[in-house]
């Protein structure tokens, strides 16, 4: 008991690691994790980057999914982060992309909060950024985007029926001068473009569909709203792939 006095204060660093390219973290990300005890990485983050000659001394904690399996519940990451944070260990939790983008980094930052743990954030390049640099599609333009939305294409608990299909009020997305990213969008793209038609969007607007996007074997699949399902049939796609909808294409064309 009277060692824990002594202690020097723990952290917690929610670090975004950018969308799979190592090179694509923040110069402040890469320091932080050279400082770190303790690494907590998903399922998206870069082997390479893991395995840097700097890291080789760090603990390293794979807490992401693996097979479509999660290897820890979201509460048992969030016990770990505040024990380890607690044990005065500088706790890096590197998360894909940003870590307040659909990756539950909100969770965890509510769950360390309510601890009393401090927190710091370290912003990603999120997948949506990364695409529109890959494939130089403006996410915004005068003429062609003038507002975008991030959205799931997936999810379990604010669901149309059991198959996870979003419950959004799908007409607030019709205006054609709003560029769509939905992450997660594989799962259900039949239904979005379907849906995305129906609610008045021109069935000739362009789509694109990226998997691993800044990755070596990065995938894209470019149609419209009436072609995108089926030419997304004819390559098989792997996961992480992430649907853009929206006049913008046109300026990358
Ligand atoms: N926090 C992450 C997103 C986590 S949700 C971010 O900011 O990017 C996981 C979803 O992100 C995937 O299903 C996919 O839609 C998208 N995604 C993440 N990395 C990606 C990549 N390299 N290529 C394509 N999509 C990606």
């Amino acid at each position: 008991m009277e060692k824990n006095l002594n202690k020097k204060k723990g952290k917690v660093f929610l670090v975004g690691a950018g969308p799979g390219d190592p090179e694509l973290i923040t110069l402040k990300g890469y320091k932080i994790l050279q400082q770190a005890d303790v690494i907590f990485y998903d399922s998206l983050i870069s082997e390479e980057l893991l395995n840097l000659e700097e890291l080789s001394n760090k603990e390293k904690i794979f807490v992401g999914k693996r097979k479509g399996k999660h290897s820890f519940s979201q509460e048992e990451i969030n016990r770990m982060l505040s024990e380890h944070a607690r044990n005065g260990k500088i706790v890096v939790r590197l998360k894909g992309g940003d870590p307040f983008i659909f990756g539950r980094g909100g969770e965890e930052l509510i769950f360390l909060k309510q601890q009393g743990i401090e927190i710091e954030v370290i912003p990603g390049i999120t997948a949506a950024l990364a695409l529109s640099a890959a494939l130089k599609i403006p996410l915004t333009h005068r003429d062609l985007g003038r507002s975008v939305i991030f959205l799931t294409g997936y999810s379990s608990l604010y669901s149309e029926d059991e198959t996870g299909f979003p419950d959004y009020n799908w007409k607030l997305l019709a205006d054609p001068a709003t560029t769509l990213v939905f992450y997660m969008g594989l799962f259900h793209l039949q239904r979005i473009a379907e849906r995305l038609i129906q609610i008045g969007r021109d069935p000739d607007t362009p789509a694109v569909v990226v998997s691993k996007v800044s990755l070596p074997d990065q995938k894209v699949i470019q149609g419209n709203l009436k072609n995108i399902y089926f030419l997304s049939l004819e390559q098989k796609l792997e996961f992480p792939a992430i649907l853009l909808v929206g006049n913008v294409i046109y300026a990358s064309l």
